[in-house]
């Protein structure tokens, strides 16, 4: 069975102060939580957030990473790094990254792989755009997303790793997409990682829906059969949001 996986997120927002509140609150409320639970704050805000949530069910992730270990890159974060501050999880390839500052499919290929070097679980970002959807592009888009960020690596690799679909026309806007589209795009995700990797993978590797989730459609949309879990934006920065979608998984 695969466990689901809740992931907040945070994108740029939170003081470091605003973050350890966050994190405390979310921390009070874990009982035995049914879902795997992963914060991604700022950089700078990682070691404070690790602090909070050691000794909790609760993970941190980054949101974004380089692929060198150390090096003249100015600006940039290693996985290494990540491994120091606490990071079990880092988001990849996330559309904001793709559109703002030009990720291409092979450069999150290289991150990927970096990561899993590193023991770092990826969390892998694929989604169409609107325009796309409209001309019925949606699988063909997801497919090269998916075979370009995942190329070379082992199937056990890919078992072990995170996929996130985000249709971009559904992150921020309030659109979700329905439940059956969801589950029907995560379906040919896992279809396309079977296709290259084999049923194992496709089995094994876990598949979030992200776009406007919050907790009056979460708990439906996580009862889909290929729907293992949710990335979070807006609605994993207030605590009472966040464990209203974490609520829903039953
Ligand atoms: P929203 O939940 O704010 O739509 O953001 C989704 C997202 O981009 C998570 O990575």
């Amino acid at each position: 069975m695969r466990r689901p996986i809740i992931a907040g997120n945070w994108k740029m927002h939170k003081t470091i102060a605003e973050a350890v509140q966050l994190a405390e609150a979310l921390k009070r409320q874990q009982g035995e939580p049914q879902a795997e639970i992963v914060l991604c704050p700022p950089f700078t805000a990682l070691a404070a957030v690790a602090a909070v949530i050691q000794d909790s069910p609760i993970a941190l992730g980054a949101q974004n990473m380089h692929w060198e270990e150390q090096g003249a890159f100015t600006g940039e974060i290693s996985p290494n790094m990540l491994k120091d501050v606490g990071c079990a999880y880092v988001i990849l390839g996330h559309s904001e990254r793709r559109q703002y500052f030009g990720e291409t499919d092979e450069l999150v290929n290289g991150k990927v792989k970096a990561a899993l070097t590193h023991a770092l679980t990826p969390i892998v970002c694929v989604g169409e755009t609107l325009a796309q959807r409209e001309a019925g592009e949606t699988e063909a888009i997801v497919a090269t997303q998916t075979r370009g960020a995942l190329a070379g690596l082992a199937p056990e690799a890919v078992a072990s790793l995170v996929i996130a679909y985000e249709p971009v026309w559904a992150i921020g806007t309030g659109k979700t997409a329905s439940d059956d589209d969801a589950q029907q795009v995560i379906a040919f995700i896992r279809a396309t990682v079977a296709a290259e990797f084999g049923n194992a993978a496709a089995e094994a590797v876990r598949i979030q829906y992200g776009g406007s989730v919050k907790a009056a459609n979460a708990a439906s949309l996580l009862s889909r059969p290929d729907i293992d879990g949710a990335l979070v934006g807006g609605a994993s920065l207030k605590a009472a949001d966040f464990q209203g979608i974490i609520d829903g998984v039953r």
